[in-house]
């Protein structure tokens, strides 16, 4: 897979895709803020949370959308997808786990500086180690926290 050749379409696909969750989706709630205080997040405020039927995947961005489905991304057990600011989660998934793993993920794109840092080094990590052991996937799995409940929107 040339990766290379992949980051400008995966860049803007995460983008309008970004773009759909912060006209659509909702602010975090009291609980939400918390819960993205805890993991880190710099700004929780920008926070935006869209529920969806199913996490989108790239219709018309054909070589983009061959790899997510090579690589099995965003596949039917996937339930959650963080861009920036802004979270898809599948609905009924949104336990304390899933929403603090996803805002962690916040975390690291404030840390990394957004979409277009963000992109190319978990896509490499993907490509290279697998979704497993990516170490941004690893460092959002220490950062999920159990057993809370809450509105979080
Ligand atoms: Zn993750």
């Amino acid at each position: 897979m040339n990766l290379q050749a992949l980051l400008p379409e995966a860049i803007a696909w995460a983008a309008s895709q970004a773009q759909q969750v912060a006209r659509n989706g909702k602010p975090l709630a009291a609980a939400g803020l918390a819960l993205a205080h805890r993991v880190g997040v710099k700004h929780p405020e920008l926070v935006r949370l869209l529920h969806v039927d199913r996490l989108p995947i790239p219709v018309d961005e054909l070589q983009l959308r061959q790899a997510v489905l090579d690589t099995g991304m965003l596949g039917p057990d996937m339930v959650g997808l963080t861009l920036g600011h802004s979270i898809f989660i599948v609905h009924g998934h949104d336990d304390a786990r899933l929403v603090s793993h996803e805002l962690r993920h916040v975390c690291q794109y404030e840390a990394l500086g957004g979409l277009e840092q963000f992109i190319p080094i978990y896509l490499q990590q993907i490509i290279s180690v697998g979704y497993d052991h990516a170490p941004l996937e690893q460092d959002a799995r220490n950062h999920e926290v159990h057993g809370h409940v809450g509105a979080w929107t």
